[in-house]
């Protein structure tokens, strides 16, 4: 579906957050949870604001890679703006992929091959070692820079084998400890959006800035 498109200078920069992803779904879930606490607020995504390139994910965290591509859409729009980062964390592997998730096997965003690699390294390690979490980070900066973030994992382990077709990347070989006996990719989005590491770092977001957190 095509992204409504909106002219910036229509857009009230203290009721607008703009939200740097391309995907429909984190916008939606994004804007659902946030609402609750920032009522007036409008979420538009970045590209309904213009073509604007992706920023180079330099960071060595997923903080840090959340703030370039919050920070990118703030430069771009003058608007205050949300990013998040995310990525799997492997107890056997060291915390590998971490924030190399999307590009684990070298080409970015190829989950079959990512998801050989994990299994390929993984071969040796026993059930009770295979413990893991999806970790992400969602992170809000507004005009005048101030940053205020929440992070948040879903802990679970590494199966041995992929099963499931919902979802993306690792979640097929990715068995929550909040479902036992299903992996990420046999949950409804509904189910997998009440338990995600995304949903639980939003959940922190909103705290903060409902001054919950304080
Ligand atoms: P991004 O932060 O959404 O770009 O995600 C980075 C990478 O982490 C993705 O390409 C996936 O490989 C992995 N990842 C992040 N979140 C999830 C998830 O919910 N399920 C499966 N893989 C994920």
């Amino acid at each position: 579906m095509a992204l409504e498109k909106i002219d910036i200078d229509s857009l009230d920069p203290a009721r607008t957050i703009v939200v740097a992803t391309g995907n429909m779904h984190k916008l939606t879930e994004i804007e659902e949870i946030l609402s609750h606490v920032l009522p007036d607020v409008t979420f538009v995504a970045l590209g309904q604001l213009g073509d604007f390139d992706d920023p180079e994910e330099t960071g060595t965290t997923f903080l840090e890679n959340a703030l370039i591509k919050a920070q990118a859409a703030v430069e771009e729009t003058g608007l205050p703006a949300i990013a998040d980062d995310s990525g799997l964390m492997v107890d056997a592997l060291g915390g590998e992929p971490g924030v190399y998730s999307a590009r684990y096997a070298g080409v970015h965003g190829d989950d079959a091959a990512n998801n050989a690699k994990l299994l390929a390294n993984l071969t040796d390690v026993e059930d009770p070692a295979r413990t893991a979490r999806f970790m992400s980070v969602v992170a809000l900066i507004d005009v005048d820079g101030l940053v205020t973030y929440g992070e948040g994992a879903c802990e679970g382990r590494i199966a041995h084998e992929g099963r499931g077709t919902n979802g993306f990347g690792y979640d097929p070989l990715f068995l929550p400890d909040d479902t036992p006996g299903k992996t990420m990719a046999e949950l409804t989005p509904e189910e997998k959006n009440a338990i995600s590491h995304r949903f639980h770092a939003l959940e922190a977001l909103s705290a903060k800035l409902s001054g919950e957190d304080a």
